[in-house]
């Protein structure tokens, strides 16, 4: 958008935004130079800006918004629940109804055992949450040097100092460092980056073998737990091989270590399951989730706990020393819990797993697999990554001063898609409820703009 054409909301807006606001993973003094844009409104799968331009979201805001943009209910469940308390804590030996009933209404869609919530504002503090739990546990069970977190390269974990530290991003270590110490990784499953010749099978194999051969290096006894996104998501959509997920949970159980999934994008229907752990049968012993908990219209997050670990916890005599002021915040909880019963009521992880789900995947290879930059599609029910490459034959990558992701990204905000970039990934996970002529529009843009990247740079 050039300066002659801003209108002055936009130009006024954005001087505001320039002269005091920070923003997260952001240049922000690149940003100020160009202005941010101003997202007004939403509606649906819709967003509009202050410029009017009506955008598709496909990233559903940022992995959150599953039950789209505008939904009254969920508005009205805040408004009802703050006129009432707007907030109490849970930690005097009070609850209050919302928190209640939100934490058996995720028990009822958790995988079995998994039945007893603890309460956080955002995937991060539920991310620390599972490293304070997990550590405690083998505390309470006389192994407290049993401590070590093993997670793996290019996992997102969050950005507290435990969610950074536990995570692999190499960008976020270098600020901050050194962080939580305790912390092992080993190699992500990324087959079609990574895996040179072998086949997806004996990738899988090779990365949980990574798992095994860390928990020998450090000794079986001193590792309390792994950690992993079901599928990653921040890291760029990484599918992993079908077998790896089952290897790595015969791993754990080998040596006896639990296991942690991270299901802050995958819970709440993204896969076609209500959590990724389902989709990929992975037996986690706790689990976070947040984003799609409330749909992202208040900050709530929670960790399930399963029955050995809450058991532990309960019959041991003694506090358990972590929480937030807002752990269960009754309006944020109030919202969840209409969310997910919107959730059941319209049958979304069905509609996910058996209609749109399918019918995504299938349009966007149909709209993009040819396509002279397109490595590589991975993605199941409603969240893909798509690999862009130099030369598709050799699989050759563009070079690392060429911001592939960052030109495809822009195509796509100047014509009305979200879509991000991940490093020369990029990557879709769009509202739950999004119909299929909206699908057919998003594949078409989708299209539209890889073929104007692919103009920037010829
Ligand atoms: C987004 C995300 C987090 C962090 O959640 P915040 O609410 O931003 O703190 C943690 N884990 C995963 C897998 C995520 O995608």
């Amino acid at each position: 958008m050039s300066e002659q054409n801003k209108n002055a909301v936009t130009a006024d807006y954005q001087a505001l935004d320039a002269s005091h606001h920070l923003h997260p993973f952001t240049n922000t003094g690149a940003l100020n130079k160009k202005g941010a844009r101003i997202i007004t409104h939403g509606e649906g799968v819709y967003l509009w800006d202050s410029e009017g331009q009506k955008i598709l979201d496909g990233m559903a805001g940022l992995w959150c918004v599953n039950m789209g943009y505008g939904r009254q209910e969920l508005v009205e469940a805040s408004y009802e629940q703050m006129k009432k308390l707007p907030f109490y804590n849970t930690f005097f030996q009070t609850t209050h109804m919302p928190a209640a009933e939100l934490a058996q209404e995720i028990a009822s869609v958790t995988p079995e055992g998994l039945d007893h919530i603890f309460f956080a504002n955002s995937g991060s503090e539920a991310v620390d949450t599972i490293i304070r739990m997990v550590r405690q546990y083998w505390a309470i069970k006389g192994k407290p040097y049993k401590n070590i977190i093993i997670s793996r390269e290019n996992a997102y974990h969050g950005s507290t100092v435990g969610g950074a530290s536990l995570g692999g991003m190499s960008g976020m270590h270098k600020q901050g460092a050194p962080g939580v110490g305790g912390i092992e990784r080993i190699r992500q499953p990324y087959w079609y980056g990574e895996a040179g010749d072998m086949s997806e099978e004996e990738f899988g194999i090779a990365c949980a073998q990574a798992l095994e051969e860390k928990i020998l290096a450090v000794g079986p006894d001193n590792v309390a737990c792994f950690i992993g996104e079901p599928i990653q998501g921040a890291g760029g959509v990484i599918v992993p091989p079908a077998n790896y997920w089952g290897e790595i949970q015969k791993i754990c159980q080998k040596y006896d270590i639990l296991v942690a999934a991270d299901e802050v994008i995958c819970g709440f229907g993204r896969t076609g399951s209500w959590f990724g752990s389902q989709t990929f049968d992975i037996k986690p012993d706790i689990m976070s989730m947040a984003k799609g908990l409330s749909s992202g219209y208040l900050p709530i997050s929670a960790v399930a706990v399963g029955e050995r670990i809450s058991s532990a916890l309960i019959e041991h005599d003694d506090d358990f020393n972590h929480g937030f002021t807002y752990s269960g915040h009754p309006a944020a909880a109030a919202v969840a819990l209409k969310n997910i019963q919107l959730m059941k009521e319209e049958n979304i992880v069905d509609y996910v797993a058996n209609d749109i789900g399918p019918y995504f995947q299938q349009k966007l290879r149909e709209a993009l697999a040819d396509h002279p930059l397109t490595g590589h599609i991975e993605g199941t029910g409603l969240v893909a990554g798509i690999a862009l490459v130099k030369d598709k034959e050799k699989k050759e990558f563009f070079p690392s001063d060429l911001d592939i992701g960052y030109i495809c990204r822009e195509h796509c905000f100047n014509n009305g898609l979200i879509m991000r970039a991940v490093g020369s990934r990029m990557v879709l996970s769009p509202p739950l409820v999004i119909t299929h002529a909206e699908v057919d529009e998003l594949c078409e843009k989708a299209r539209l703009c890889f073929d104007l990247t692919l103009q920037s740079v010829s």
